[in-house]
């Protein structure tokens, strides 16, 4: 790992101590291709419920924080918002986080895949993750193990920075259903079938 990712990963060490909380440090190699990378959707019991998107892009994962989660009804819109990059490997963190620590509370897989940028694909136009997340769109299809098709992300304000507030909505394709509801009917993680407060017992 380079001295690029390490800065990548500042703002994410400086919010924490992962020796005390058990989160990855972060020195897993990238991949190498840059149209296509892992996703998680982690469900996290903090001070608040939510869901963190990520995204591998760069060698980091781009993360959002989506308060409802991810919907697969495209008149939905989900609130989302910046976060900071967090390393690859915390793609299969999951476990408690303890009190006291950024974020204390419970962490579960609750997607995980690879996706494609929708964007690489088109004929006219076309624009790399980086681009895409600089313009303030992003449109990926995700394959994963509850959610498949096209999710577009579309920032409403505050540029590239930490904070600046998105939307996640689901696109119109076969993935779509109105009436799932797997943050719901899915509770449970992926990686090892847990609900949050059987990995909050182990
Ligand atoms: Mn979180």
């Amino acid at each position: 790992m380079g001295k690029h990712d390490d800065d990548k990963l500042a703002a994410y060490r400086g919010k924490r101590d992962t020796g005390r909380s058990g989160e990855p440090a972060g020195d897993a190699a990238a991949s190498d291709d840059e149209d296509s990378g892992r996703f998680v959707i982690q469900k996290h019991a903090a001070s608040t419920l939510h869901y963190d998107l990520r995204l591998e892009v760069g060698g980091v994962l781009k993360s959002w924080a989506v308060p409802k989660g991810p919907s697969t009804d495209p008149s939905e819109k989900r609130f989302a918002i910046r976060t900071e990059d967090h390393p690859l490997e915390y793609a299969d963190f999951e476990g408690v986080i303890p009190e006291g620590e950024y974020g204390a509370g419970t962490v579960l897989v609750w997607d995980q895949g690879r996706y494609d940028n929708l964007r690489a694909e088109k004929q006219d136009n076309p624009k790399d993750m980086v681009a895409s997340l600089d313009d303030g769109l992003v449109e990926v299809r995700l394959h994963g193990e509850k959610l498949a098709g096209g999710y577009a992300l579309k920032r409403i304000e505050g540029g590239n920075e930490e904070q600046a507030k998105w939307l996640l909505i689901k696109m119109r394709d076969d993935g779509a259903d109105a009436r799932r509801n797997p943050t719901s009917t899915e509770p449970n993680s992926v990686l090892t079938g847990r609900d949050l407060d059987q990995i909050a017992g182990d």
